[in-house]
Order: structure tokens, then C-alpha cells, then sequence
């Protein structure tokens, strides 16, 4: 019904109790699960679209606090917000859009507070393989703390959809029942053990991208107009003096990038992920064409 020859194997490869893992088609499904459970919801701003999203379709209350001057953690807001009713504070960290990843003592004092008030601090960590980061350290034994954690960055499954909780076996029996029964198909349970029996795959991929973005960013460094944020993650969020310019004349030369400027705190900006190194010098070159936009 919920996967369980591919639940224990999750569990193994995260070491991570099985009664504490769910699976379902994709972390996003997770977050609209998490959203549906909540009596509100938390975020930071900008943040990725679809925390908000979840708690708009669930009707309930969300509110996003403004991260600070380069894209810091705004803890004493983000502490002083998380009052009655007790609710869910999305955290990915490393964060998206913007790349940063936020400091393990700052988290600590958000997973505290969760705890004292009763609320769940649940960090995606979509982006964690790129950056080191781990947070089940501080999730293990909490059930003020969840991780979402994906197939789709570094295992480069994301059109198998596939994604998993980690918490304290008491939430994750709160989350699972809000999936319906048999929704992870037979098709991806293959798919999936047969990726688990690699997972040193997903290390390669993590790093050789990890490589790669820093490359893309000492490249960037050099351009006379744009100005690349440092990034944990497999993508870059740069900052140009017009997003709109910058984003045609990368598309005339062939390179697709994400406009971000419609973002809180992100004027200017794109994303661009990082790709292949050959896609990579390719964007390269089509950005120092542009020099002045
Ligand atoms: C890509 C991404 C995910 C992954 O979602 P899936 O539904 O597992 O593909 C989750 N959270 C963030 C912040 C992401 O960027």
C-alpha cells in the first residue's frame, strides 16, 4: 500500500527509522500534504512558489517574512512569527531561489522554538548533496522536525517523481495518512531500487555539478555588469542591471535562464542551472556577449 519494500530500502540508504520515512510522487506532494495537516503556514520571501501555493489550496493562513541584506536568515522576525495556532515554517536550505545555505546554529534556534510552541520545522533539503549539508542530526528524535528530501536534483530522477519525508514516526503517520493509498506505482518502486543499488551515482553527480557551479561563478566574477550570488545548490541566481535584456539576449544566443525579478529582494535577477560543461561554457559565452545588460 505505501511502498514498503522501497520504504525499508530509503531507510537504509538515509538511516533513517522506516516507521519514519514517507514516500510519495515527488517532495511536492509532501509539501501539500504538510500544507493540508497545517493550521498555518511559514515562509521566508522570496521562497519557492509552491509552499505558499499548498497553503493557499488547504485555506490556511501564510504569511512569509523578508529575508535580510544578503539573503540572511531573519531569525529574530522568523521566531517572533511563529506564534499561536502552531503551524508548519517552510525552510529549504539549502534555500531557493537564492542559493544560500543558512547557518546550522540559526536552524537550531528555529527547530527550539518549533519545539517550545509546538510548531513543525520542516527543512526541505532538495539541494543538500550539493552543498554537504545534513540535517537529520537535529531532525533524529524531534517531532518538531521534518526533512523533505528528493529524487530529482542529484539522482537526476525528477521526471520518475519521487520524494521522501524524514521525521519522528508520530508525524510521519500524520503525513501518511493525508496521501491516498497507493500512490507510489510499481514502475518507479523499479525505477528506484534500481538507482538505490548506486547511490554513489548521486554523489558523482552532486559533486561533479557542485564543481562545475563554481567554475560557472569565478567565470561570472569576471563579467563587467552581472554579478552571480554565491550558491550551495545546482544553480546560480545572478543579478544584472535588467533581467528582461538579459534574459532575451540569452535566449537569441540559444541558453534558457529562469527571470526572478518578479521575486521580493530580486530585481535584476535570473536563475540559471548548471548544466553540462559543455552547456555551461556555452552559457558562458553568451553572457560576456552581452557585456553592458
Ligand atoms: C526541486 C525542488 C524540490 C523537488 O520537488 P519534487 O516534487 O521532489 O520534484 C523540492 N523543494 C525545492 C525547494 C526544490 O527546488
Amino acid at each position: 500500500m505505501h511502498a514498503e519494500s522501497l520504504r525499508e530500502a530509503v531507510a537504509r540508504l538515509e538511516g533513517w527509522p522506516a516507521e519514519g520515512v514517507v514516500l510519495a510522487p515527488g517532495s511536492n506532494f509532501l509539501v501539500l500534504a504538510l500544507g493540508l495537516m497545517a493550521r498555518q503556514v511559514l515562509d521566508t520571501a522570496p521562497s519557492f512558489a509552491w509552499y505558499e501555493g499548498s497553503a493557499r489550496v488547504s485555506g490556511v493562513p501564510y504569511r512569509a517574512v523578508p529575508l535580510g541584506a544578503g539573503f540572511d536568515l531573519p531569525l529574530p522576525a522568523l521566531l517572533e512569527a511563529m506564534g499561536d495556532p502552531p503551524g508548519v515554517l517552510f525552510l529549504a536550505n539549502p534555500h531557493a531561489p537564492t542559493g544560500r545555505l543558512f547557518e546550522e546554529e540559526a536552524v537550531r534556534r528555529l527547530a527550539g522554538r518549533a519545539a517550545e510552541r509546538g510548531w513543525l520545522l520542516v527543512v526541505d533539503e532538495a539541494y543538500q548533496a550539493f552543498a554537504g549539508s545534513d540535517h537529520r542530526a537535529l531532525a533524529r528524535g524531534s517531532p518538531a522536525v521534518a526533512l523533505l528530501r528528493t529524487f530529482s536534483k542529484a539522482w537526476r530522477l525528477g521526471g520518475v517523481r519521487a520524494g521522501c519525508l524524514l521525521a519522528a514516526p508520530e508525524v510521519a503517520a500524520r503525513v501518511q495518512a493525508v496521501l491516498p493509498p497507493f500512490c507510489i506505482p510499481l514502475s518507479t518502486q523499479a525505477v528506484l531500487e534500481a538507482a538505490l543499488a548506486a547511490p554513489e551515482e548521486a554523489r558523482r553527480n552532486a559533486d561533479r555539478l557542485a564543481a562545475e557551479r563554481e567554475r560557472v561563478f569565478r567565470g561570472l566574477s569576471r563579467h563587467p555588469a552581472w554579478r552571480p550570488h554565491p550558491s550551495r545548490t545546482n544553480f546560480l541566481l545572478v543579478h544584472t542591471p535588467d533581467a528582461e535584456a538579459a534574459f532575451q539576449g540569452l535566449l537569441s544566443r540559444g541558453v534558457l535562464v529562469r527571470r526572478q525579478d518578479h521575486l521580493p529582494g530580486c530585481q535584476g535577477c535570473f536563475r540559471v542551472s548548471v548544466g553540462t560543461p559543455e552547456e555551461n561554457d556555452a552559457f558562458l559565452r553568451a553572457a560576456f556577449e552581452l557585456p553592458e545588460r
